[in-house]
């Protein structure tokens, strides 16, 4: 496990060029397959209510664990994992999370209707009381949990210069 040699560093510009998801998916809880979901709507609905109603190929239209996997979980693009059960953006927001350049986080935020950027909960309670217009919802429909990066699926970048090699995760610690 620990040795990858195949780490070769892919050196796509990606890294700079798209910081944000390019694209959704699901895990099939039966065949384990990855199902690609259509829209970050879609995706939210799946994540809403995960736990009670754990997704499967069945779920989507047209899809069957006998098809072929939609993506390849690799590390060909680096794949960031969702909580389950985040609460669904509430309508008229939008929610973005962007990648940071080193691939050490991913940050989460708000776009309110009006085009401001929320970055926290106490943000969103502030915009929430300064605009009590807006009675259907609260700070509780926002979610600033970011997903979790997947190191396996992390490019080498030059940015991460110390010597810690990878498995070191495991093994030492
Ligand atoms: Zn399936």
């Amino acid at each position: 496990m620990a040795k990858d040699s195949s780490k070769t560093p892919k050196k796509s510009s990606r890294t700079a060029s798209n910081p944000s998801v390019s694209t959704w998916a699901a895990q099939c809880g039966k065949c384990f397959k990855w199902r690609k979901i259509s829209t970050q709507e879609e995706f939210e609905e799946i994540r809403s209510r995960f736990v009670e109603e754990p997704f499967n190929c069945d779920n989507k239209p047209n899809a069957s664990c006998d098809d072929p996997e939609d993506i390849e979980y690799d590390a060909s693009r680096t794949w960031t994992i969702d909580q389950p059960n985040l609460p669904k953006t509430p309508s008229g927001f939008k929610r973005e999370l962007h990648l940071r350049k080193d691939h050490s986080k991913m940050d989460a935020y708000y776009i309110t209707p009006s085009g401001k950027r929320l970055r926290s909960a106490v943000e969103v309670a502030t915009f929430l009381q300064q605009n009590s217009e807006i009675s259907n919802i609260s700070v509780s429909d926002f979610s600033f949990k970011s997903p979790k990066i997947m190191d396996d699926t992390v490019p080498s970048i030059p940015v991460v210069a110390n010597s810690n090699k990878k498995g070191a995760t495991s093994s030492t610690k």
